[in-house]
């Protein structure tokens, strides 16, 4: 089922959502479904898996030069959609990326997953690769997220690359896509970011959610913002625990969020990770309840290794 019908049939009630990565190369299937197996039990009506996409890396030879070698730490992003459908009979949001594909792998892959039953896809443009300063499109790919949708929406009307292929089959794609309540860090104002984003709902994209943010402030603001843009698609937020004190400089400098002082001051007075857990989790459950209680359409989880905390927060809900 679409997410967006998931959302028209919610009667208003807020929906769970809960975000996976992929197991690094090398674990098998099964650490998906002990990171799962405990959150399954709140009924999440989907789940979303991301995509990462892949890199180069310089290995060295014996010889003391180096080769450059491609690897994908986190593959299988498709197949564990269609995975975890079977295993718990719910829905799954595959991440899809631009960078590191060229158009026709998109393609293929959206028709992979199109026949694996999966109706729903998460557009975004991908970060820059880790050996590059700015993203750079691979060649004859896609160089922003909107590109990406409107091939999916094309694929949706049965128009595909081969312009000659007759009587072709529509996929049926819900469509969502990214929005940063701080703004994306390379917009150089929020009002050209939002220009960007209403594009991205006339092109076709049905939902949004969010980066995630630590002030629910900055998401009420967004979500304002949004609305006298002209954009009135629902708003999903995106919510990631704090469980430990490292955090307090990583999450800044990868996703471009400020922590707010109140937060960052209890997680600073902490003795250890354990403790920082406890103010992570007291932290997120605050956060929760306040967006519940404003009428919010899902409440997203990045559970990104940390299934317990997000466990602890949505039984108290
Ligand atoms: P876009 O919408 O293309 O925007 C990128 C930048 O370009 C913005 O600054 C925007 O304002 C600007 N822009 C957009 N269109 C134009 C235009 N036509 N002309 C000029 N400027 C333009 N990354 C992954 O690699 N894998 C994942 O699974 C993944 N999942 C994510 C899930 C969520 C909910 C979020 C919020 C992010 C995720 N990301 C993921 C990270 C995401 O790929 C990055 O934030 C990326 O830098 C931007 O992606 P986007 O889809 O927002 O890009």
């Amino acid at each position: 089922m679409k997410v967006i019908d998931h959302i028209r049939e919610s009667g208003g009630k807020t929906l769970l959502s809960f975000e996976i990565l992929p197991p690094l190369k090398g674990k098998g299937i099964a650490a998906i479904y002990n990171h799962l197996d405990p959150l399954m039990e709140f009924k999440p009506v989907y789940i979303n898996v991301t995509y990462h996409r892949s890199e180069h890396i310089f290995k060295k030879r014996t010889d003391g030069s180096f080769e450059k070698v491609v690897i994908r730490k986190r593959p299988g992003t498709e197949a564990i959609c269609a995975s975890i459908m079977n295993r718990y009979n719910v829905d799954t949001v595959p991440h899809l990326i631009c960078g590191g594909f060229s158009v026709q792998e998109t393609e293929d892959a959206l028709l992979t997953l199109s026949y694996l039953g999966i109706d729903n896809v998460l557009v975004l443009r991908g970060d820059a690769a880790k050996n590059e300063t700015s993203f750079e499109p691979e060649p004859g790919g896609h160089k922003y997220a909107l590109d990406l949708l409107n091939q999916v929406m094309n694929l949706n009307k049965g128009i595909y690359l081969e312009e000659e292929l007759k009587g072709t089959n529509s996929t049926q794609f819900c469509v969502g896509v990214a929005g940063y309540p701080e703004k994306h860090f390379e917009a150089p104002n929020m009002q050209t970011d939002l220009m960007y984003l209403k594009k991205k709902v006339e092109a076709g994209a049905e939902y949004i959610v969010t980066q995630m943010f630590f002030d629910n402030k900055k998401f009420f603001t967004y979500e304002k913002q949004c609305r006298e843009a002209g954009i009135h698609v629902p708003i999903i937020p995106g919510l990631k625990p704090i469980t430990s004190k490292k955090q307090l400089t990583n999450i800044p400098r990868t996703f471009y969020v400020d922590i707010p002082t109140e937060l960052s001051n209890e997680v600073l007075k902490c003795k250890d990770d354990a403790d920082v857990e406890k103010a992570g989790t007291e932290w997120l459950l605050a956060q929760s309840k306040e967006l519940k209680a404003a009428g919010v359409p899902v409440l997203h989880y990045y559970t990104l290794g940390k299934p317990h905390v997000v466990c602890n927060v949505v039984k108290e809900l």
